[in-house]
């Protein structure tokens, strides 16, 4: 049912990829005259592996997955997200399916790309059913958007619900995992190998606290993986960044554990905290980093908050979030800061 060679564009299917010096050699050898790069400021002065293979190796180890199963993206999950639009819609043609409210970022993509992006509202319970959503679908439909846990929803959407999305898809469906390391529910890269249209999204810039660094990952069956390989900058991935996340992943794979440890408890405190003030009317589950609260009044108590200097999130304006604020969970001096201010409304 699945083939690839019918969903990519088709001048992406023709396309020749720029070949990079580094492309077209490959081997080992001391004097690389062949780039134009400057000799002096080692090790800045070179361009980096476009295919960045190294950091590829410690990330398959660390999430077992191929190397080859990984796409890695040098602005964050940006990169993904637009390049998938870019490979597989073609602009005023196709369109996607996204879960609705979810993250802004695929729809800005979609209308970048004048790809028409269908809403398909979650459910009172901000989860969804797979019939649904795949009834907003036609022959048109190329990606189907699903995030969890979701943003800015805070809850996981139900896992057989998304197994049968993907196993009655035709086309690619992306599960955006930007928050799984806060949740206890199980990650899908355990099962890629059984769907060749699933795309799992992850990030550098949540768990991995390094949002600052750009770093995104796409994982997906290698099919998918060289058509996003095909579109991409050459040297999509700057050394700077390589260097950092290469680092990270070697040496502070405990420190990522003991704050994702203390982030759950935090969120765990907070919650009790924000539950006991007059202004919030209802708490949603969170399976992520953040919590989103109904209050009596957003737009209020988000303009009585700045004023104390804390920002949060104001989601008043989304679909199912009227009067809702996203609070991110920070340090207990940082989370005692906003329950003092949210205590004076
Ligand atoms: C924060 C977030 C990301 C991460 O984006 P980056 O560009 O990698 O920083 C991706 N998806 C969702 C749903 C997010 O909330």
């Amino acid at each position: 049912m699945f083939n690839i060679e019918n969903l990519v564009r088709k001048n992406i299917r023709e396309l020749k990829p720029y070949s990079t010096a580094r492309d077209e050699f490959a081997g080992e050898a001391s004097v690389f005259l062949d780039a134009n790069e400057n000799p002096y400021n080692a090790p800045y002065n070179r361009y980096p592996d476009p295919m960045q293979r190294e950091l590829k190796r410690a990330i398959a180890a660390q999430k077992n997955v191929a190397a080859e199963q990984i796409f890695l993206g040098g602005s964050g999950s940006d990169e993904p997200i637009d390049l998938l639009f870019r490979a597989f819609c073609e602009p005023k043609e196709d369109n996607v399916v996204a879960i609705a409210p979810t993250y802004g970022m695929y729809k800005v993509a979609a209308d970048v790309n004048n790809v028409e992006y269908r809403r398909a509202p979650l459910n009172e319970q901000r989860d969804f059913c797979a019939g649904d959503l795949l009834s907003a679908a036609d022959e048109r439909t190329k990606l189907i958007w699903l995030c969890s846990p979701n943003n800015p929803t805070g809850n996981s959407l139900n896992r057989n619900e998304v197994v049968k999305t993907i196993e009655n898809f035709s086309g690619i469906v992306v599960l955006d995992e930007a928050y799984i390391d806060f949740s206890e529910r199980k990650t899908f890269l355990s099962e890629l190998h059984k769907y060749p249209n699933l795309v799992v999204l992850q990030t550098f810039s949540k768990a991995w606290a390094s949002a600052g660094v750009r770093l995104g990952m796409a994982f997906a069956a290698t099919e998918i993986i060289d058509v996003l390989n095909k579109v991409k900058y050459p040297y999509n991935v700057n050394v700077l960044t390589l260097q950092h996340a290469l680092q990270h992943i070697v040496q502070r794979e405990h420190d990522v554990r003991a704050w994702v440890k203390t982030l759950l408890a935090e969120r765990k405190t907070l919650l009790s905290a924000l539950a006991a003030l007059p202004c919030v009317l209802r708490i949603f589950p969170s399976d992520a980093n953040f919590i989103l609260v109904k209050t009596t009044n957003a737009n209020a108590i988000y303009r009585h908050l700045v004023g104390k200097g804390v920002v949060v999130r104001n989601r008043h304006s989304v679909e199912l979030c009227e009067d809702c604020l996203r609070i991110t969970v920070g340090t207990p001096q940082e989370n005692a800061a906003l329950v003092a201010a949210m205590g004076e409304v």
